[in-house]
Parts: C-alpha cells; structure tokens; sequence
C-alpha cells in the first residue's frame, strides 16, 4: 500500500482494472474520467492483477455497453462498466439479465441527477435508486479513500456471491475529489482473491465444450418459481459482504461494516445518510456532542441487499428519533427509498418506540454543510420535529425546508483552506490539481482539492477548494472560510463578492495589471477595499497576464498564479523546492511539445517571484466609499431576479418560488449576461475590410456583426465606418461586443484583410471595451439600412439577419455553434429545433 493523491474516479477505475479482463463503455460525466484513466493505462501496457492487459470496447450508448457487458460475462471473461445517470437507466434492461443469470461484476457508477425539468450534471442518488429493483447488490461508499476500499470489497464479493454489483459514490463531490489515500496494490489484493471463486465463473461460461441455453422464454407455469430459485443468493450476500469487508478491514485497519454508527454510544437523536454527506455528518456529531448533544449517525455501506438486522444492530440503545436523509427525490412516494427501507425495518423487527422522519437534501450537487447537518439535528431535537423535509433549499411554496441560518462551523482545528477563483479551461483547476499533489505526495500532510465548474464548462467561472492538514480531511462540502483567496481573472473584481469567506488576517491574491496603489485605488471597488482592511488580509497583486505575454505564454497565467500561491505560502514546504516540484510537473504535461513550451512555463515559474508585489494599503479603506462600480445589472425583470444572482454565485440563496415547476424559462436572456470573460478581443480595422461577413459568419457566440446605416445616421465619434460595397448611401460596419466575446480569435484568424492586412486585431480588451461597449448599444438600437438586395441564402448576406441563437455558454471556439446560429438566421422564429 502507498500514499497518493488520487480523485475518486480514480480510485474506483484502480480496483476496477485490477479484477477485470474487459471494460465495455460509454463514457458519461462524471463517470468519463473511470473510463479515460482505464483506456490510458490499457495503451501504455499496465496489466491487471493476473498480469492481463485490459481490453476496452467503447459502444454506441450505455445501452450497448451493458448489453456488452452481458456478453462478455456470458462468454467468462470478469467484465466491468462505468457510468452514471440517465447512462445507467439506459443500463436498466441488461442489468435485469446479469443479475438474473447471476453473472458477477461490478458497475462503478458516479452517482449524478437525472434530466428531469432540466439537465443537471452534477451529484445525487437518483440515478442508482432508480436501480434498486434490478438485482444489483449496492454498495455506498462516502469519500475518495472508500472508494478504493469498498470497490475492492465490491469485486470481492461479486465473485463470491455471484450477484452482480453497483458500487457508487458522489458524483463530482467524490468522483472528481483528489484526496491523499492509500492505494491497494495488486499484489495485495490478489492475495484476498479466492481463485475458486474465478474458477466457477470461468466453469458456468458459455463454453461448447459443455454447452448449455440460456435466455430462454417461459411461461406462467414456471417462471415465477425460477424466479424465486435466486433467494438463496441474495440473502448469502450481505454474510459475503461483511467478510470481504473484514478481509478489507484486516488489510487497512480501516473497519467497515454493512452498517457504520458513529457518535454518541447513548445517542437519542441519530441520523442514517450513505455517500459523501456522510463525512460532514460526521465532522458535525463530532462537534456537537463535544459541546453535549447526544447524537449519532448510521453510514449506510450495504444498501442492497438492505438488512433490517444489521441496521437495527447498529443503531444505539438509547435512540428515540431518527432522520433517515435520502439524496433523491421520488415524487408522489409516501417517502424517498432509504426513509422507507428505515420504516420497514423497524417495523419488520416491532420496534415503535422511535420515531423516524425523512428528509431530502443534496440534489443535483446542493452544498450539504455542516450548518444543514445541524439544522437536521435541531430539528430531531425539537418536540414535533417535522417530517419529508427538505434541507439546504428555501421552499417558500410547500415550505418543506429546515431553517439552516445559524452557521455551524465544524471543521476541525488546524486545516488550511484555500479558494482560487478561475474561468474555465485558463488551467487554473489544471495547476491546482498539480498543487495538490505536490502537498499531498511531498509534504505529510493530508490534502483535499474539490473543483467547483459552471456548466458553462470553458469560459464559465470555476472555483478550486483546497484543504491541508496534519489530520484526514472529511470536509466534503465548500470552503466558507479561507485562509487564502486567489483571484486568476481581474473582471471578477467587480463581479463576484469573493471576501466574504476569507478569515480575519488571511491573504489575497489578485491576478491584474494594476501594480501601483493609485491604480488599485481607481480599480477595486469600495467593498472589496473595505473588506481587505476590516480583515486585514495581507494582499498581493501579481500581473499575471503583462507576465505571460512578455514570456510568449499569451493569456495563460496559472503557472504563473500557482508559484505566487507557492511563494506565498511557504509554510506548506520551502519555496525553491516547491517550485521544483513544479518544474517537474510542467516538464511531464509539456515535454511532447518541444524545449520552447517547457521553458516558457519555466519562466512562469521563476517570474512569479519577482513580479509579485504586496500592496501596502492604507488603513483608511476599511471606510472606503470609491472605487470601481460593480457590473451593472440588466434592468429585466427575470434576469435580475434569476439569473443575475446564479451569474454572481449567489443562486444557492433562489427560493422555490422563484422557478416554473415544469422548468421553462424565459428566453433571450444571455444577451444580459454580460461576462467580459476575454483577455483579448477584435478590433476593427476599417481600412483593411472588405465585407466578406466571414468574421460574423464563423464567430461561435455571435458577437461580432455587421451594422449597415444610411449615410445620414447620426453616430456616436468612435463609431468609425466605411461606404457599404454595394449599397449607395450607406455606410458598413463590423461591431464587436466586447463584453460577450470569448476571446477566441476564431473572427480574426479567418478574416482575410486586404492585401494581407488583416481587418481584425486581437488587442487587450481594457483598449476597446470602453468605446465598444457603447458602440455595440448604439448597434443594438440603431435604424439598419435596407441590405434586402443582398441575397440572404450567401455568407455576406445571411449575417445581416438577427442570430436567434446568441451568446451561448459553449467553450470559446466551438465549431458546433455556428452552425447553429446560422440555421436561425436562414430560417428565423418558425424553425423547430429538437
Ligand atoms: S474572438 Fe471569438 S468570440 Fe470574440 S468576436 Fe471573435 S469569434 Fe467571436
Ligand atoms: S472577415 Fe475581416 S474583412 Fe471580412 S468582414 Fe470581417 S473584418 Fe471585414
């Protein structure tokens, strides 16, 4: 066994290939990694524990790859999937067939919401209950370590008992966690392995030596019984399972049990919860019964088969009330499937004397917080504590909701906690993931990194949480209080209120061209200064982008942003030596692509620690009333009220009423958006256009178009145009909007200029955006001139119409909205997309 820091899907995908001689996929997030990692180790000759190279077959759906799965077993070769959500309801049908033939594997599935009202790809249970009925035993397991540890107890026992099984853990929350573990090696598993058990699998294999039917059709005369001919299996499981646990255990040191109790041993009030919610539960019984509650927490490992004895055993003598927390949502159910799984175990063993209520929480990746835990114990502790409730959320239409306003802060003393503020894919989840390493395999402390994405993927905000510390980290929940803030993109200065979380005497760093006092004076707003000096944070400013493009990097500063974290935080192990830890790590991502990338991240490195600069700011701005305005909001209703404060990271905070139960939303609402994501933007060169609309045409976010207005039109200064080729009396334009730009350059490197002078310039958006702006709302507004004479089936002309499709999330540069978009300004409102 050796210490590394690994991510859970990694954990998983460890074990997984280890015991399995074919994976058949379709990789679905946030399962893909399980699959990506396999595929890896595949091509680069990594062999399983009896020295096989694992063959990997990727299939047309997940349908495909279950069905593949049935067949791999069916002809003995020990078989494996990954997956997640509606992926693994497509699984459903097969998985009915590999349970009924008792064909042993294992499904490691990252547990993600289904698209109900809308897609959402984040954590819940909803995709494996929706499994329970299949024949799958189920295996829960709540952090990185368990993972790795659970998956192997789950290979075990499925080659023991021959009932296939699903082992899952959160999605993203554990699946992307990168955690110091221990991993198992090969040889240690191995060990534990009954190759009888391997045998008889092999020996019940489809085999024409000794051949035999199977998949037959039945009649109601006989199928019922041959139904129930598996009992006897599924009830030797859970025995199977609590020995291989036991093998697991003796292994470790860490003990598992089909059901886990921790807290108080004379708890009244205890808790049942499985997967990762699990960690905070127990951070917060730890604190509290410090402080004198009596409580407890039940992890619930072995879901299914559910044993009404075990649970029962498990629970404290003295338990009066219990709340069972389900991370799904069953609408119409008298309760959601663990609550009622706890109700009739209790019943099924006459015990009535402890009241037992339900709760929700955690859908679609809701924080779950040490404040809710205990808002969930209050609420046990409350003389008619309230029944199907929900936690985490504001149900202000069937007020369901716990109050959870009182903070509970219940991490434990001495961890560091870190928030570095990011846009997706500028490689600031990329460096921290390095970061973490690098703490976690070089120093002996304990380290934990969680990656919070917007959906909008690239371009949308990130925000990565690290946590260290002499101590295992169970925090599996968002860091509200920081020790170190970090801001990679100046924009968010007036975008996002990122000081509220850090600690009295913390440090921040920003990443922006503003080095001097004055320019940090005119550039940060009030609050953001009052909140650095009311908190005394100690701040430093680092020109990050000035830095990258001097070193040829252009727009890419996290290298850069992760040796200022390093030279900052020299506690966690001496700079010069972190900062070879780093080089070795930039020589293994670049080396492929040659000496002059790798030396240029080199450079980033070493120029971190003379381009730092810690700013001495008066005392006089913790009453600071000037500086920069915040963004300004779009005076529409539904975008102020909604999508405003999802944009700001404050949609956590939307009550229930603020949202159409069926999930439709107004449309056009992304023109307020607003991001000013982009680092360089186009700008117009007049002379050099000769009207082509190709810039227009390609551009993925249309945000870049072409203006005609008659001679006469009145426009503001900078407004610079020339005579429309073609259209006498008119005057063009191509106007960008530089706060909607992605920065891709896609515009300018298609554009052909005249005579080899390009019409479009990427220049820094502080240049333009100013003039552009205002350039754009003119365009937005102006009277366009009759461009009807140029035909609209051409490139040119099709860009004179409105795009219906605008300012979409996609990642800057996609090739697929294009397309879209000129689809809409070809056929306009009556067209039906589906
Ligand atoms: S840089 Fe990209 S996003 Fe910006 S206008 Fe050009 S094509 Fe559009
Ligand atoms: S691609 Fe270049 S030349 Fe063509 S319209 Fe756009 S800016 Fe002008």
């Amino acid at each position: 066994m050796k210490k590394m820091t690994i991510d859970g899907n990694t954990a998983a995908s460890h074990v997984a290939y280890a015991f399995s001689e074919v994976a058949a996929i379709y990789p679905i997030t946030p399962s893909s990694p399980m699959a990506e990692v396999a595929d890896e180790w595949a091509t680069a000759g990594r062999v399983n524990m009896f020295g096989q190279k694992l063959r990997l077959a990727e299939m047309q759906s997940e349908g495909g790859a279950a069905g593949a799965v049935h067949g791999s077993l069916s002809a003995g070769a020990l078989t494996t999937t990954y997956t997640a959500s509606q992926g693994l309801l497509l699984m459903i049908p097969n998985m009915y067939k590999i349970a009924g033939e008792l064909l042993p594997t294992v499904f490691h599935v990252s547990a993600r919401a289904i698209a109900a009202h809308s897609l959402n790809i984040f954590g819940d249970h909803q995709d494996v209950m929706a499994c329970r009925q299949t024949g799958f035993a189920m295996l829960a397991s709540g952090s990185v370590q368990e993972v790795m540890d659970l998956a192997l107890v789950a290979h075990l026992s499925t080659l023991k008992a021959k009932v296939p099984f699903l082992h899952f853990f959160d999605g993203f929350r554990t699946s992307h966690e990168v955690s110091k573990i221990d991993v198992i090696d090969y040889d240690e598993m191995k060990a534990l392995v009954d190759m009888k058990d391997i045998d008889d699998f092999k020996s019940r294999a489809l085999n024409p030596e000794h051949p035999i039917q199977k998949g037959t059709a039945q009649n109601g005369d006989t199928y019922f019984q041959n139904r129930e001919t598996a009992n006897k299996y599924y009830l030797a499981t859970p025995a199977i399972v609590q020995e291989m646990m036991d093998k697991v255990s003796k292994l470790t040191g860490r003990n598992y049990h089909l059901f886990d109790y921790c807290g108080a041993p004379d708890a009244e009030n205890v808790v049942v919860i499985m997967g990762s919610g699990a960690d905070a539960m127990e951070e917060t019984i730890n604190r509290m019964n410090k402080e004198g509650h009596k409580v407890g927490l039940v992890k619930v490992r072995l879901y299914r088969p559910f044993v009404a004895d075990a649970f029962v055993a498990a629970l404290p003598k003295t338990c009066k009330k219990i709340a069972v927390l389900d991370r799904t949502k069953e609408p119409g159910s008298l309760g959601e499937p663990l609550y009622l799984d706890v109700c009739s175990a209790l019943f099924e063993k006459g015990i009535n004397k402890i009241k037992v209520v339900g709760g929700r929480y955690g859908l679609g990746s809701k924080e779950f917080n040490p404040s809710m835990c205990y808002a969930v114990y209050k609420n046990l502790e409350s003389k008619n504590p309230k029944n199907h409730f929900t936690v985490g959320i504001y149900d202000d239409l069937t007020n369901t909701s716990l109050d959870f306003s009182e903070k509970y802060d219940a991490a434990p003393e001495g961890a560091i906690s870190c928030k570095f503020y990011g846009l997706g894919s500028d490689g600031t989840v990329g460096a921290n993931k390095d970061s973490i390493k690098i703490i976690g395999d070089h120093t002996d402390m304990y380290a934990q990194a969680y990656f919070f994405y917007d959906s909008k993927k690239s371009g949308g905000i990130t925000v990565s949480h690290l946590r260290f510390g002499k101590t295992p980290i169970q925090s599996s929940y968002l860091i509200d209080s920081a020790d170190f803030i970090a801001c990679h993109n100046p924009s968010y200065i007036t975008r996002y209120d990122m000081l509220t979380d850090a600690k009295e005497g913390g440090k921040f760093l920003l990443n922006s061209p503003w080095n001097t006092l004055e320019e940090l004076e005119k550039n940060l707003p009030a609050k953001v200064k009052q909140q650095i000096a009311k908190k005394h944070l100690k701040f430093y400013n680092i020109d990050g982008i000035g830095i990258a493009s001097q070193i040829g990097l252009n727009g890419k500063t996290s290298t850069i942003m992760q040796s200022a974290f390093f030279f900052i935080n020299d506690s966690i192990m001496p700079y010069e030596q972190a900062a070879d830890f780093m080089k070795k790590a930039v020589y293994k991502k670049f080396s492929r692509k040659g000496d002059a990338v790798v030396n240029m991240n080199y450079a980033a490195i070493d120029s971190a620690k003379s381009g730092l600069v810690e700013v001495k700011y008066p005392e006089s701005w913790a009453t600071a009333t000037d500086g920069a305005p915040m963004v300004s909001v779009a005076n529409n209703e539904y975008f102020k009220n909604v999508v405003h404060p999802i944009l700001v990271l404050e949609g956590d905070k939307l009550p229930t009423s603020a949202f159409n139960a069926d999930g439709s939303v107004p449309v056009g609402t992304t023109k307020f958006e607003k991001r000013g994501v982009a680092v360089k933007v186009p700008k117009w060169v007049a002379e050099n256009c000769i009207q082509c609309n190709q810039c227009s045409f390609v551009c993925p976010h249309a945000c870049i178009r072409p203006v005609v207005i008659d001679d006469a039109t009145e426009k503001p200064e900078t407004f610079a145009t020339k005579p429309t080729t073609g259209l006498k009396g008119t005057q063009f334009r191509m106007q960008v909007s530089p706060l909607d730009c992605m920065g891709c350059g896609v515009c300018a490197n298609i554009c052909p200029g005249m005579k080899g002078n390009k019409a479009l310039v990427m220049v820094p958006l502080d240049e333009v955006v100013e003039a552009d702006a205002k350039n754009w709302e003119f365009a937005q507004e102006v009277k366009q001139a009759d461009t009807s004479s140029i035909k609209r089936t051409t490139v040119k002309g099709s860009q004179f119409n409105q795009p219906l499709f605008e300012f979409s999330g996609a990642c800057a540069g996609c090739g697929e909205t294009p397309y879209v978009k000129v689809v809409t300004q070809m056929f306009g409102d009556r067209m039906v997309i589906a």
